[in-house]
């Protein structure tokens, strides 16, 4: 029994009527990709990098980077690796690194805006990238926490200047959709990179001005909000424009309804704690795209987040 479960989570999500997401997992570390791969995983479509930083009392370098990074490459075996740059700031604190206080950190100097104010946390992390590329495998580079396509171009110059120096492979550069602007102007960020990834766990709480930790608002803070829909669906479109890909890395994606629904609006990858994967393939080998396709378009038309979960059959779509 526990071959055949073993084999059914290998099996791609594939919808009934012929239609393939890609499933990634979202990990930190090399050694937990083998249980990711064991849970069906198809690469890792987020690396938070800022675990790196974490509980320790200072900054990996570039050689210890380079080292985590090269490893992940290898235990991913040519499967994609996706990292994102560093996202520090907001509910990410790094004491050693003695940032200022702020008075509204989430709002603040966090994730590309710390990364272009800071070259030595930034140029490391690149250089270190695309060393880790030129040794092989399929690496894609992130941004966290884009707004504006001035962030854009400045780290995509950063990184073509580095890999020149390098003398390195280029790469897929790609941003996370996590502040609503991004959303909104997709269709003009989907010309200057090759992917998005949206951060639903980010855009919902800027979407709908909703603290991501806070105790009593917690239930509201949902994914599912048909404002938050209407996001995901302009960056699908504006994605299609260029012809880029869209994926989800928030926390939506490891839901199978949420998964059934991001399907239905687009999103090409989903990537999820390695738990919820064997769940959310079942879901979607269950479903046709087509009846995906539909239960969206009911989702976006809902008024409220209750009214969208209340489409939830249970199963089968
Ligand atoms: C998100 O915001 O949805 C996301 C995936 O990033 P993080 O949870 O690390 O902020
Ligand atoms: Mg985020």
């Amino acid at each position: 029994r526990k071959a055949r479960e073993e084999e059914r989570r290998g099996l791609p999500a594939r919808t009934r009527d012929g239609h393939t997401v890609e499933i990634g997992a979202n990990v930190n570390r090399p050694d937990q990709v083998p249980v990711a791969l064991s849970q069906g995983a198809e690469g890792v479509g987020l690396m938070r990098t800022e675990f790196l930083f974490l509980e320790r009392s200072d900054a990996p370098g570039e050689e210890e980077q380079y080292e985590t990074y090269r490893a992940m490459l290898e235990a991913l075996d040519g499967r994609p690796l996706i990292v994102r740059t560093l996202d520090i700031g907001g509910d990410k604190q790094v004491p050693h690194l003695q940032l200022p206080q702020e008075e509204n950190p989430f709002l603040g100097v966090r994730g590309a805006r710390l990364l272009l104010r800071q070259p030595d946390l930034l140029e490391p992390q690149l250089r270190a990238l695309y060393r880790a590329a030129k040794q092989g495998g399929a690496l894609s580079i992130m941004f966290p926490m884009i707004t504006s396509l001035r962030e854009v171009e400045a780290l995509r110059a950063a990184c073509d200047r580095i890999r020149a120096e390098l003398d390195a492979p280029a790469v897929p550069l790609g941003i996370m959709v996590e502040v609503p602007a991004a959303a909104v102007q997709a269709d003009m960020f989907a010309r200057h990179v090759d992917f998005f990834s949206i951060g639903t766990n980010d855009l919902t709480q800027y979407a709908l001005a909703i603290d991501r930790q806070h105790p009593d608002l917690a239930a509201e803070a949902d994914s599912l909000h048909p404002a938050v829909l209407r996001l995901i669906r302009m960056t699908v479109e504006g994605a299609a424009r260029h012809g880029r890909w869209v994926g989800v890395c928030g926390g939506i994606a490891g839901d199978p309804f949420g998964a059934a629904l991001l399907t239905g609006l687009g999103v090409r990858e989903l990537s999820m704690t390695p738990h919820d994967i064997p769940a959310v393939k079942d879901r979607l080998r269950d479903s046709d795209l087509s009846a995906l396709q539909d239960l969206a378009a009911r989702a976006i038309a809902c008024e409220t987040a209750d009214a969208v979960r209340a489409l939830d059959g249970g199963g089968a779509s």
